[in-house]
């Protein structure tokens, strides 16, 4: 799974009604530790050799960036799922890392910018498609400051465009993944609207 690519994901309503498409609990078919076969698909895995197993969701972090006069930072994705919808910079958090690291380490991929001081806003759950599999993951959402967004560095072959905008002025459909879009909604009930 590559880093990058980590930020895809669809909606899970959509994805349970692709019969190709199967949770992370249904993909592990036997037990990692001995070998047998799974007599059923729960979660946790019990396995009667003792080995036990919890399909917890992966961890991710984005960045809801803003210049310090109203405007947030978004970006275009270049590449299905999401192509051409709207999206912030993030993605999966390391193991060792805090999520604010995380963020910072993603935005410095993915655009080129170092970032000062990050505050934490808000959670919400998402999911992620790769490889024929649903992951469930649990996207964390801080708010940072930047004074300058010239020096940015896109990848081009994931990021069509950047621009900045009123967060308030940008619709939850128009993201790749709802959870980003509703943690913008956030941002503008916290330090927006009054
Ligand atoms: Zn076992």
């Amino acid at each position: 799974m590559s880093r990058r690519g980590k930020r895809l994901g669809v909606r899970r309503e959509k994805l349970t009604k692709n019969p190709e498409v199967a949770t992370v609990c249904q993909s592990f078919r036997y037990c990692p530790a001995c070998g047998r076969e799974r007599e059923s698909k729960t979660d946790p895995l019990c396995c009667p050799c003792g080995f036990r197993y919890y399909f917890n969701p992966a961890a991710a972090a984005g960045g809801l960036l803003t210049d310090g006069e109203g405007r947030m930072f978004f970006i275009r994705r270049e590449r299905d799922p999401g192509r051409g919808k709207l999206g912030i910079p993030g993605g999966f958090i390391d193991a060792g890392e805090t999520g604010e690291s995380a963020v910072r380490r993603e935005i410095e991929e993915e655009i080129g910018l170092e970032i000062g001081p990050l505050d934490y806003l808000v959670s919400y759950p998402n999911t992620y498609a790769f490889g024929g599999v649903l992951y469930q993951v649990i996207d964390f959402f801080y708010v940072g400051t930047v004074e300058n967004f010239e020096g940015i560095t896109l990848d081009r072959s994931e990021i069509r465009e950047w621009f900045l905008a009123k967060p308030e002025a940008v619709k939850r459909e128009d993201f790749a993944f709802e959870s980003n879009g509703l943690a913008v909604e956030a941002f503008v009930r916290r330090f927006v609207s009054s």
